[in-house]
């Protein structure tokens, strides 16, 4: 399996220097790529079981990324195979009335894994450093209050039993344009295309610049970010399944012990 620390953020780092198009996960021809996603799938749903019986610690999958960079389809994918009954999934979209009333990690914290679960968060509390950092809403130094919150929140999250891990699927500005133009030409896909979608894509390298900084800034030993080479689908969904496996499987999580008095129990 290619390595992840090639695609773990460390100090200051460049998108460009990051190929959208690379693809280190896939081996072999499709039909072996979707056999060993579908192994892991499988696997990944194992595992999170394990982590339920365990009943003790968390994790929370945070995935980031810009308009058809693959959100969705990771989560559709990746967890094809895990039962519901363990995750929860939190899409967070533009904040409402009552969510802007309160500071900004009031609404994650609101979502945050239980004993036993994963969280799978499309979008999170990074783009209340990317948004308003673009749309000139908030300067710079409200910016590094808000890295330094970010990073203390995820401290708090790791040092009560949470394992935080941190995607960045990064797709090339072609590769938008494509998936757009899919969106707007198929039937079936255009509920997914919004007007806004173009503005932001106007302004595509002040997010680059934006990402850029805000994941220099919260990538952590105890919260590292990686940022997945997403133009192929396949790649990403290797990859970020493969993450995901080896993260539980390192967290070596075990059944709890059974009482001896089950050994001899027979049920009449
Ligand atoms: P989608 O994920 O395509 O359903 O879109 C959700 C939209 O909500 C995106 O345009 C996000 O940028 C936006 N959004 C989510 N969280 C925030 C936030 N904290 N501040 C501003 N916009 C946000
Ligand atoms: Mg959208």
């Amino acid at each position: 399996m290619a390595s992840f620390k090639k695609y773990c953020v460390t100090g200051k780092f460049k998108l460009a220097n990051i190929d959208p198009a690379a693809v280190p996960f896939l081996k072999g021809d499709e039909e072996a790529q979707r056999e060993e996603l579908e192994a892991l799938a499988v696997r990944l749903d194992d595992l999170q079981n394990k982590l339920h019986a365990e009943g003790r610690r968390k994790l929370l999958l945070v995935l980031q990324g810009l308009d058809t960079s693959g959100k969705d389809g990771t989560i559709r994918w990746v967890f094809s195979r895990t039962s519901p009954l363990g995750v929860r999934v939190k899409a967070f979209k533009v904040p409402s009335d009552d969510e802007r009333a309160h500071d900004f990690l009031w609404r994650c914290h609101a979502a945050v894994p239980a004993a036993g679960e994963i969280a799978i968060w499309n979008r999170s509390h990074y783009e209340d450093v990317l948004v308003p950092v673009v749309e000139g809403l908030i300067d710079k130094a409200e910016t590094r209050r808000r890295y330094a919150q970010i990073s203390d929140f995820e401290r708090l999250l790791t040092e009560t039993g949470t394992v935080v891990i941190k995607c960045m699927l990064h797709i090339s500005k072609d590769e938008q344009r494509k998936r757009l133009q899919a969106r707007i030409d198929q039937p079936d896909k255009r509920w997914k295309f919004q007007m806004d979608d173009l503005s932001v894509r106007k302004k595509w390298s002040d997010y680059e610049r934006a990402y850029e900084k805000a994941l220099a800034a919260t990538s952590t030993d105890y919260a590292p970010w990686h940022v997945v080479p997403a133009d192929s689908k396949l790649n990403r969904n290797l990859m970020v399944a493969n993450l995901i496996v080896k993260t539980l499987e390192d967290m070596k999580l075990t059944l709890p012990p059974a009482s001896p008095a089950l050994n001899h129990l027979v049920v009449q």
